[in-house]
């Protein structure tokens, strides 16, 4: 159960509870669906974009708590960034949630630049809760660059 409750930490409840930028944006935004048939997480990622710089993003969608906690603390995290500072912090995190960074000692915040999104260092213990964890990245990725309307994650 220790696992559990580090998985389940407090940030992320309260991001699953009172999710933020729970909206759509109707005007001037690009966005992308995500699904992640192994979890039933299902996102829209809004992206309003002002020349290269995310000016707003919002999501909706409905899936398990990590991923509704993930999508909240995506957009928080995106939102004034460049579109290559953007790509840059989902390769972290990526990175962090795949097991990708090891640990050294060091705290995650510390060492990765995530911030807050630490918090899901925890996911990589269990690796059929990474989709969930990366759901929001991906589509938020494919709304800015409006590769893919809807992506699915493998
Ligand atoms: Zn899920």
């Amino acid at each position: 159960m220790d696992d559990l409750q580090d998985l389940y930490q407090e940030m992320i409840l309260d991001h699953n509870r009172r999710p933020r930028n729970c909206r759509k944006i109707e005007v001037g935004a690009c966005s992308a669906e995500g699904h992640n048939p192994l979890c039933g997480d299902r996102v829209k990622v809004f992206v309003q974009m002002d020349g290269d710089v995310v000016r707003d993003v919002a999501f909706e969608g409905s899936g398990c708590a990590i991923s509704t906690a993930s999508a909240s603390m995506m957009t928080e995290a995106v939102k004034g960034r460049t579109r290559q500072q953007v790509k840059d912090l989902f390769h972290r995190f990526h990175d962090m949630v795949t097991g990708a960074i090891e640990s050294s000692g060091q705290a995650p915040a510390e060492s990765t630049g995530l911030g807050k999104l630490a918090v899901f260092s925890g996911v990589g213990k269990y690796p059929a809760r990474v989709k969930c964890a990366t759901l929001a990245w991906h589509t938020v990725n494919a709304a800015m660059d409006q590769t893919q309307d809807v992506v699915t994650t493998e």
